[in-house]
């Protein structure tokens, strides 16, 4: 927005230096009879003279008094978001667009097909002008594409959408954690959304937030995935993770058989059924996390705290943390807002003090392991923006971040790249600790 302002400025002030040479002084004033320039550098300089009055009383107007004279083209580029409620007729106003000219943009859009009502709020448009006309806009269309519009000489509106190449490659890291999983992943340039996807990958046997320890190592083998021209996009899957904690390996490997269907194979080649996550967030948006406060700050009373408290941004999505039916789904004056859902016949889990609900989350919905029910917020009987997570077995609580998941392992074989897959994440790690096994010898010597 300043940009624009700053640029909206900047026409006004060419706009008035072009009245100036235009006619309201004559052009010598300003630049100097036979293009010595000492009559002008004089007047510049007098405060009082001609030429700073009028500067100063053109400042006053509004740009559409002074339009650009066609002889100088003033190209003008700017960064638009789309405004909440924004209709593509006030959008194309707002950018400077002519209202007569929407119906040919939408026909251009169309013929291209460009869907002109998907854009979203927020979203940001790259608008070129020439003399205060739209000449250009471009857009981004999902991670590698971008939608063009143009206008030519004669008015007519053409749009193309340029697509970028994306490169794929695989990316092998093995890391040594120093303080935290997040950080070492940093370091590595391991993006955020698959260290989630790497801790959900351990989920039901490893607790994250307190299992590791600095020295632990870990290997993650992914798609990294790079557009033409360098960008860096969002990766593509975890084909094999492993930790070792206290010397002791954890493995996951994905296979894909013949037919599609992925799964899964843990160190022992054997393929756990779906367990459950063991974050109801994201790893990434967990700012902090407790278990037992047994002062209830708002009620000022101490009660059973039935569940962890997570803490992280207003608005983060809360996914649920196994396949499940909703057996309830709406407001109470404690809760908040709040979702339970029956996962078995021995398993429920609730979230409270959501900010929302999500549309589809109603009684009687089935809900799929990992889907988004809701927004963490601070309704009900709640201190602070926080999510709690509560587990039930049986009607009896038990500590989510303990508890034992997980179906028992089924009896399909792994193929031979699995198994050898394994075996290479074991030297990996046996490697790197017979390295840092040297480095501590080295201190202490
Ligand atoms: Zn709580």
């Amino acid at each position: 927005m300043k940009k624009y302002i700053w640029a909206a400025r900047a026409t006004i002030v060419v706009a008035g230096a072009a009245l100036l040479t235009k006619g309201v002084l004559p052009h010598e004033i300003l630049f100097g009879r036979a293009g010595t320039g000492e009559l002008s550098r004089e007047l510049l300089h007098d405060e009082e003279s001609p030429i700073h009055q009028l500067a100063d009383s053109l400042h006053e107007q509004p740009a559409e008094i002074a339009p650009p004279p066609p002889q100088q083209p003033i190209v003008r580029s700017f960064q638009h978001a789309v405004r909440k409620g924004a209709t593509f007729n006030s959008l194309w106003r707002e950018i400077g667009g002519d209202v007569d000219d929407v119906t040919a943009v939408l026909d251009a859009l169309k013929d291209s097909g460009v869907n002109a009502g998907s854009l979203r709020v927020g979203e940001e448009l790259a608008v070129t002008q020439l003399n205060g006309e739209v000449i250009e806009v471009r857009k981004k269309q999902g991670e590698n594409a971008t939608v063009i519009l143009t206008r030519d000489d004669h008015g007519s509106y053409a749009v193309k959408v340029d697509k970028l190449k994306v490169i794929s490659k695989e990316r092998r890291v093995t890391g040594t954690i120093v303080s935290s999983l997040g950080d070492s992943a940093t370091g590595l340039e391991i993006p955020f959304s698959l260290v989630d996807d790497f801790v959900d990958l351990f989920s039901n046997r490893v607790e994250f937030t307190k299992d590791i320890q600095p020295g632990d190592s870990f290997t993650v083998i992914y798609e990294d995935r790079v557009s033409e021209d360098g960008e860096r996009l969002a990766p593509g899957v975890i084909k094999a993770a492993s930790i070792q904690l206290s010397g002791k390996m954890l493995a996951v490997v994905r296979d894909v058989s013949k037919d599609g269907t992925v799964r899964y194979f843990d160190e022992k080649g054997s393929m756990p059924t779906k367990a459950f996550l063991r974050y109801p967030l994201k790893y990434s948006r967990i700012s902090s996390m407790f278990a037992f406060s047994r002062f209830h700050p708002v009620l000022k009373i101490s009660r059973p705290h039935n569940g962890v408290d997570f803490a992280a941004p207003l608005g983060t999505p809360v996914r649920t943390v196994g396949d499940g039916v909703v057996v309830q789904a709406g407001y109470g004056s404690s809760t908040g807002n709040v979702v339970r859902i029956k996962h078995n016949d021995r398993y429920t889990t609730e979230y409270m003090h959501l900010n929302s609900i999500g549309k589809n989350v109603r009684k009687g919905a089935r809900i799929g392991r990992g889907d988004v029910i809701g927004t963490v917020g601070r309704t009900g009987l709640a201190s602070g923006v926080h999510l709690h997570f509560g587990l039930f077995d049986k009607g009896k609580y038990v500590d989510p971040m303990k508890a034992k998941i997980m179906d028992s392992p089924s009896e399909i074989r792994p193929p031979a790249a699995v198994i050898a897959m394994i075996e290479d994440l074991k030297k990996t790690h046996a490697a790197v600790n017979v390295a840092s096994v040297r480095s501590n010898a080295k201190k202490k010597a």
